[in-house]
């Protein structure tokens, strides 16, 4: 198996699913009662694809980035829904399998680098570690592609040995993206990687993924809370609140034409890395609690258009206005149901 890192074909390919969620439901198992952390979502992620998820913290994202690579630990449960990966089950695959799997073909990149990396070993022996965990490969071999591997996210080879605490913020998630390109995985996970950056600093890892996502032909699952990053660089995005998915479209039409009152909110709550200066509006009132979520729709209570009589009652679910826009929103019911006739 190559150590050396692959240049994949870089077409955008919606024939085939890399990784598909069904109905995944996930709950953590508290004191207090069960909280519905996600609820029934669904979606998929196609070769060569960035899919973005967005939505205020405590929606479930990084529930499902954990579920999905299954790194979730009690009091968090998969209790239901499906997973698969190029066709294999992840949910159900024995902890041998899964080892392997791991970085082999899905990695990830949390948000905080300080947080994955170890304090005490350095870069060279946290990239080799993981290259030697998967292949067959010498220590100098390992140390040959860690070299390449930090020369391709932007970092000087001669800085192999140093330790975390002698790189900067941007440094050290560089070094982390390193470690997740060391065996050409087909999905790289992105949890809020740039969140704990300054502003100048993220729009450069930003730029940096882009171009190594382009050169490499990865897909991305890239989840953030802010909604503007995520237009910029996502080529879908699916938007969640309360543990539900409420709108999937592709990032042009999240932007342009967002069809639910709560990603409405969302776009205008983020001021945009580049373009006009504009005033930002903000959702009032806070996600509700996952334990006894709203009745009907979840964003009922918050929602400036929420209509009497069927938004507190009736749980709307995700409609097609398009062929590759849907939204969760009773106020889409007729541009869906008009779609559904013309389809
Ligand atoms: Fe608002 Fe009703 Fe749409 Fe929910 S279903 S977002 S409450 S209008």
């Amino acid at each position: 198996m190559t150590t050396q890192t692959v240049e994949r074909a870089r077409a955008y390919d919606t024939t085939r699913a890399l990784l598909k969620v069904s109905n995944l439901e996930v709950e953590y198992w508290t004191r207090r009662g069960v909280v519905r952390a996600v609820d029934g979502v669904s979606f998929e992620i196609y070769p060569n694809e960035v899919f973005g998820l967005a939505g205020e913290s405590g929606c479930g994202k990084s529930t499902i980035a954990h579920a999905i690579t299954r790194l979730l630990k009690p009091p968090a449960y998969i209790v239901g829904g499906e997973a698969t990966f190029d066709g294999a089950d992840i949910l159900r695959m024995d902890e041998d399998k899964l080892r392997g799997f791991r970085w082999e073909h899905i990695a990830i990149v949390f948000q905080s680098a300080m947080n994955s990396l170890n304090p005490v070993l350095s870069i060279r022996e946290q990239i080799t570690d993981v290259i030697q965990m998967h292949r067959q490969v010498s220590k100098k071999e390992a140390t040959e592609r860690a070299r390449e591997l930090l020369q391709v996210v932007g970092i000087d080879p001669s800085r192999i040995n140093s330790y975390p605490h002698q790189l900067s913020g941007g440094m050290r998630q560089r070094v982390v993206i390193a470690i997740a390109l060391a065996l050409n995985p087909e999905l790289i996970i992105m949890d809020e990687p740039t969140t704990a950056l300054d502003v100048v600093v993220q729009k450069q890892i930003i730029d940096e993924i882009r171009e190594l996502k382009e050169r490499f032909g990865f897909s991305i699952l890239f989840i953030t809370h802010d909604l503007s990053l995520l237009v910029e660089f996502s080529d879908r995005i699916g938007i969640m609140y309360a543990g539900e998915i409420i709108e999937t479209a592709p990032s042009r039409e999240v932007f342009t034409n967002p069809k639910h009152p709560y990603t409405q909110r969302l776009m205008n709550s983020f001021p945009t890395i580049s373009g006009p200066r504009q005033a930002l509006l903000g959702i009032p009132g806070s996600p509700p609690d996952l334990i006894t979520p709203p009745t009907g729709c979840r964003f009922h209570p918050r929602c400036p258009v929420m209509i009497q009589g069927l938004c507190p009652q009736v749980h709307p679910e995700l409609m097609a206005v398009s062929a590759s826009h849907r939204a969760a929103c009773h106020l889409v019911a007729e541009e869906a149901a008009d779609y559904a006739k013309r389809a």
